[in-house]
């Protein structure tokens, strides 16, 4: 597979070779049924079998407690915006932190809603920073508190999960889920697109306390109320077959190479070798306090928005795509998720090294 190029997409993003090449070899036809699963039934037996060995391993890969609803869910991340404050703001009122342009978004949709407290908000000091306890002001009454753990563009996640004295906690985690073991028990939801650490485009995925949804406001839209979906289990329509096939291969990709703690440790080592160069260097410039840095989305700059471009032009040069920053950022930003091989990393840091050799 040489000729493939190093992708730094932040997402949809890269799969593994080992993943791309088991759907090659199923894709026509899918262990002897003669179709592939893009063409089958979701009630026939082999989807079906597909769609619980997905769940099973997400269950097993996350250690989900029973008392929690796993579902898959079209419509991303972004349709969880409104779709959270419909089924869990239950006396209408939630506290929402904001570290980034989604968490913004999420509270902006809730505030349709409902009562939106703003805990915390970085955006005059440019989502460099995650609070730390101290500098939340949470409320007394909020039904939930909703925060993202890791900021796609701008680089920086959560290290620690907050004290919300007892409220639920919602979290989006579209850019980190699946990158370490996290505690699902500390948390009232979590959500996630999936085509970033998790396979492509088409579903979200929801793993939601089974007592916080029994209930939800009246005249939603069927899709969009939580326990309708649990009770089918995300089978009220049409689910979308094949986003949930290639979710179960991630899966267990990563159930075979150990899991979520070794997925970790080869994040913590990919990371390292590119942020331990940023600081060495006077010519980059990274973006994220050093203590909330991402293990997902490495953001920096060079000298100068000329410089920017010019980097982006020569790393395509050299077998590496997608490195533009986000519009909204500028600058450069490398997403590492777990599909990218430390290689590719050391691949970009010689490259990055010869670049500043050239052009300081
Ligand atoms: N949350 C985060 C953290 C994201 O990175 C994104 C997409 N980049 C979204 C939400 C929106 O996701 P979607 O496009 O699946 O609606």
């Amino acid at each position: 597979m040489n000729d493939r190029i190093l992708n730094f997409a932040a997402g949809p993003s890269m799969l593994s070779d080992e993943v791309l090449l088991r759907i090659q070899s199923e894709l026509l036809n899918y262990k002897g049924t003669g179709m592939s699963v893009m063409e089958m039934s979701h009630r026939s037996k082999a989807y079906l079998e597909i769609f619980n060995e997905t769940k099973d391993l997400l269950k097993k890969v996350m250690n989900i407690p029973d008392h929690y609803e796993i579902m898959f869910i079209q419509g991303g991340a972004t349709q969880q915006f409104g779709t959270i404050p419909l089924n869990l703001m239950k006396t209408g009122k939630a506290d929402y932190i904001v570290t980034g342009v989604f968490s913004g978004k999420s509270a902006q949709e809730a505030s349709k809603f409902g009562n939106v407290h703003i805990v915390y908000d970085d955006k005059d000091n440019h989502y460099k920073h995650i609070p730390t306890q101290n500098e939340l002001n949470l409320s007394e009454d909020a039904d939930y508190v909703h925060y993202c753990a890791n900021n796609t563009i701008y680089g920086t996640e959560w290290k620690y999960v907050p004290d919300t004295k007892g409220k639920p906690i919602v979290v989006d985690m579209s850019s980190n889920i699946l990158s370490k073991p996290v505690n699902v028990e500390d948390y009232g939801m979590i959500y996630a697109g999936a085509q970033k650490n998790m396979g492509i485009a088409g579903i979200g995925v929801i793993i939601v306390r089974k007592d916080l949804i029994e209930t939800h406001r009246d005249n939603i839209p069927v899709l969009m109320e939580y326990n309708t979906m649990a009770k089918n289990d995300s089978m009220y329509n049409t689910p979308a077959t094949f986003a949930i096939y290639v979710l179960g291969c991630v899966l267990k990709w990563i159930d075979d190479l150990g899991g979520l703690e070794v997925m970790e440790q080869r994040n913590i080592k990919k990371a390292k070798l590119l942020y331990d160069y940023l600081d060495s260097s006077t010519f980059y410039q990274p973006h994220s306090d050093k203590e909330n840095r991402s293990l997902m989305n490495v953001t920096f700059t060079t000298p100068s928005k000329e410089l920017d471009d010019k980097f982006v032009k020569e790393s395509i040069e050299n077998g590496m795509t997608n490195l533009k920053g986000h519009r909204l950022t500028g600058g450069i930003r490398a997403s590492i998720y777990n599909a990218m091989p430390y290689e590719g990393v050391e691949k970009l840091v010689s490259f990055m090294k010869k670049f500043e050799e050239e052009n300081k």
